[in-house]
Formats: C-alpha cells, sequence, structure tokens
C-alpha cells in the first residue's frame, strides 16, 4: 500500500508517457495515495551574466509554460477524486532531482516510464529509468515502451 506515489514527466514527451500516467493513476486511486506529478527543465538554471535581463526573462517564460502544460496534462489526465501536487524544478539534472524530490517527500512509489533502451543506446544517450531504478530508496515501477523489432535494440545493430 502506497501513501505517495512521484511521477516525474519529460513534458516534451507528453505522449509516451500518458501510459504510465494512468498506472500511476490507478495506483494512486487504489491505495488513497497523493501523486505528486514532477517536471524538470535541466537548462533553466541561473541566467549567465552576458545578458542578464534578457536570460531571466526567457527562464520565466520557459517555467510559465511548464506550469502551464503540467496544469493541463492534470487536467486532462487525473480524474478530479486524486489528491495531485504539480512541481516544476529548474536547474539539475532529472535524476538527481527525481531522485532529491523522493528522498525529501518520503515517496514511496515512483512511477518512471522508459524507452526501453539497447546497452548501446543507453551508453551512449543516458538513461534517466535506469539511474531512478539504481539509485531510488523506494519502489520504482518501470514502464516500458516496446522495442521496435529489427531496431537498434535488436539484432540491426551497426559494427562499432
Ligand atoms: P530512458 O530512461 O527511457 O532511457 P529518458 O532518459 O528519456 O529515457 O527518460 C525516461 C523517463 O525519465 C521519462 O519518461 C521521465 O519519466 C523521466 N524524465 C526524463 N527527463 C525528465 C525531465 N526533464 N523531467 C522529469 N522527468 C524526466
Amino acid at each position: 500500500m502506497f501513501t505517495k506515489v512521484l511521477f516525474p514527466i519529460d513534458l516534451h514527451e507528453q505522449a509516451f508517457s500518458l501510459g504510465a500516467l494512468r498506472f500511476a493513476v490507478e495506483q494512486a486511486e487504489k491505495d488513497g495515495a497523493g501523486l505528486h506529478v514532477l517536471t524538470v527543465l535541466p537548462h533553466a538554471g541561473k541566467p549567465t551574466m552576458l545578458d542578464y535581463q534578457h536570460d531571466k526573462d526567457m527562464l520565466r517564460e520557459v517555467e510559465r509554460s511548464a506550469h502551464e502544460r503540467l496544469d493541463a496534462l492534470v487536467e486532462n489526465q487525473v480524474p478530479a477524486g486524486v489528491r495531485v501536487t504539480k512541481i516544476v524544478r529548474k536547474g539539475g539534472a532529472p535524476p538527481d532531482e527525481i531522485l532529491r524530490y523522493a528522498d525529501k517527500n518520503e515517496a514511496d512509489l515512483i512511477v518512471i516510464p522508459s524507452h526501453d533502451k539497447s546497452a548501446l543506446e543507453e551508453f551512449f544517450m543516458g538513461s534517466c529509468a535506469a539511474k531512478v531504478v539504481r539509485r531510488a530508496r523506494c519502489s520504482v515501477m518501470v514502464v516500458r515502451k516496446p522495442r521496435k523489432r529489427g531496431g537498434v535494440g535488436r539484432g540491426a545493430c551497426p559494427v562499432l
């Protein structure tokens, strides 16, 4: 039985994340848990010194847009009966921010979508889900997207 379900979402990949969000919602409904929907804006750190005011305005705009998109997502995808907390984090690397939030807020389940990258893809591109699974102190449910047959992940791997 879970009390706080954390659902990290990359807002650039909303369509990909919807199946996993449904799972997180179902789990929260089943257990009467709170659902925490977190997005990280990894490049929205501190403004540079080069054009301070311009950078500051741009960062504010990126943050405003993230809040808007998160609001719309929750309104469209999460039933009214579920207690939702929406969080926008700025600046850090997504896996670090996800884990920091989970620890600080004592989440007991993280539901995270994963592309199921091949070892090669993971080596070059990294995997947020893999880092979260390795380092999380609570349960993690990885919701995978099936790998395409014959893609880089299977058989058709280029020789390096
Ligand atoms: P994978 O782990 O599938 O190889 P990704 O690194 O793209 O691929 O990330 C998988 C999941 O990690 C995303 O679906 C999302 O849950 C989480 N994630 C990645 N980037 C962010 C972000 N900027 N903010 C919140 N969560 C993120």
